[in-house]
């Protein structure tokens, strides 16, 4: 079969011909229905230095994963051939607290994990290719009636992401609240649907492209601001009494919107940090305002999951997507980077 393999850091992707994933007892082939590009791939192939994370390359890229079952190892049962079927990302080891709950992302025995803190398009093959081997069918959703695996594959990252950050912050966001999105792309775009399905605050969104702000507008962003200087201002102006946003969601987390974040957040608001651009937030005792939680996310839990293929199978969360051949995902990313894209790209094998 086709894999887009990332075979060293600082370098982009291939696609090369590998053989087809067998399952052994236990695990499920998936065929790639989906597999959407994430900026996460493109801080693996531009900015991570050897050793910064717990594994390495040969890997195959895609960690956004839908598609159909295709092959079953011995013992699964549950699971039919050309079931159509979401892939939960984060693989831990399955059977520690975090891992029995479904919080897979924090589990505590990394060691025992197919990959410490990775999983497939994360240190192991992932779904940008053929056919994708997941570990266990633990890992495998089944999709909830009329969702098309190209959609669903987005939703495994970009939807779900976002969701589990929101989720922690629901009951900060009344109907008197206030909710800022800062970055709507791939990620962004749902966190603005999935603030506007989930809670009845007021949704502030942020980006540097009138594109990405135009796509907000469409989702029901409340205001759309241009990212700059002013912003936190602009943001505290539209908020009873300059009072500030209950929740700020930076889906960059580069200094400049951290700095927006921090400047925007009301006191006993929440700052989550989603973004992976490596910026900082200085805390002192009164900046960002008294009480504000800052918090990073990591991905989402598998409960959590079923919830987000819910949402979307009600038409609740509407990835907007741009699909590219296997052969032009290399095309993909470069566009992805250009900030040529709205909404997400997913590859169709
Ligand atoms: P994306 O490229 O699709 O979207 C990023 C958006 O941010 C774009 O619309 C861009 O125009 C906008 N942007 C860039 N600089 C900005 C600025 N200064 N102000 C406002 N907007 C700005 O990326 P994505 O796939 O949605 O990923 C977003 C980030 O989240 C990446 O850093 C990614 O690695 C990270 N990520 C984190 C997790 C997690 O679990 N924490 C999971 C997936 C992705
Ligand atoms: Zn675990």
């Amino acid at each position: 079969m086709r894999a887009l393999k990332l075979t060293a850091w600082k370098t982009e992707p291939e696609l090369v011909e590998v053989p087809d994933p067998v399952p052994g007892p236990g695990e499920v082939v998936v065929r790639i229905g989906g597999s959407g590009a994430c900026h996460s791939d493109l801080h693996l192939m531009h900015d991570f230095e050897p050793g910064a994370l717990p594994w390495n390359p040969p890997f195959t890229l895609g960690h956004e994963n839908a598609g159909w079952v295709h092959a079953l190892g011995q013992g699964v049962r549950g699971l039919e051939e050309g079931q159509p079927v979401a892939v939960y990302g984060p693989w831990g080891c399955g059977t520690c607290e975090h891992c029995a709950l479904g919080i897979e992302t924090y589990c505590e025995k990394p060691a025992e994990a197919p990959v410490p803190g990775g999983g497939g398009g994360l240190g192991l093959d992932g779904g940008m290719a053929d056919y994708l081997l997941v570990p266990s069918q633990r890992l495998v959703l089944p999709l909830p009636e009329g969702l098309d695996p190209v959609v669903a594959a987005p939703l495994t990252d970009a939807g779900l992401t976002p969701y589990h950050a929101i989720r922690r912050s629901w009951p900060k966001l009344t109907p008197t609240a206030t909710a800022v999105v800062i970055g709507v792309g791939g990620l962004g775009h749902m966190a603005v649907q999935i603030l506007k399905a989930t809670t009845s605050a007021r949704v502030i969104a942020v980006d540097t492209r009138p594109e990405a702000l135009k796509l907000a507008e469409s989702f029901g962003a409340d205001l759309a601001l241009i990212s700059g200087k002013d912003t936190a201002a602009e943001i505290r102006k539209a908020t009873p009494n300059g009072r500030g946003a209950d929740a700020v969601f930076d889906f960059v987390g580069a200094d400049a919107t951290l700095a927006i974040a921090g400047a925007a957040a009301r006191m006993l608001g929440d700052v989550t940090v989603v973004g992976i651009a490596g910026g900082s937030l200085p805390v002192t005792f009164n900046s960002p305002a008294y009480e504000v939680s800052v918090q990073s996310t990591y991905w989402g839990s598998r409960p959590e999951l079923a919830e987000v293929l819910d949402l979307a199978a009600r038409g609740l969360l509407v990835p907007e997507v741009t699909t590219f051949p296997l052969e032009e995902a290399v095309t993909a990313y470069r566009r992805l980077a250009a900030g040529e894209l709205t909404g997400r790209a997913v590859i169709v094998p």
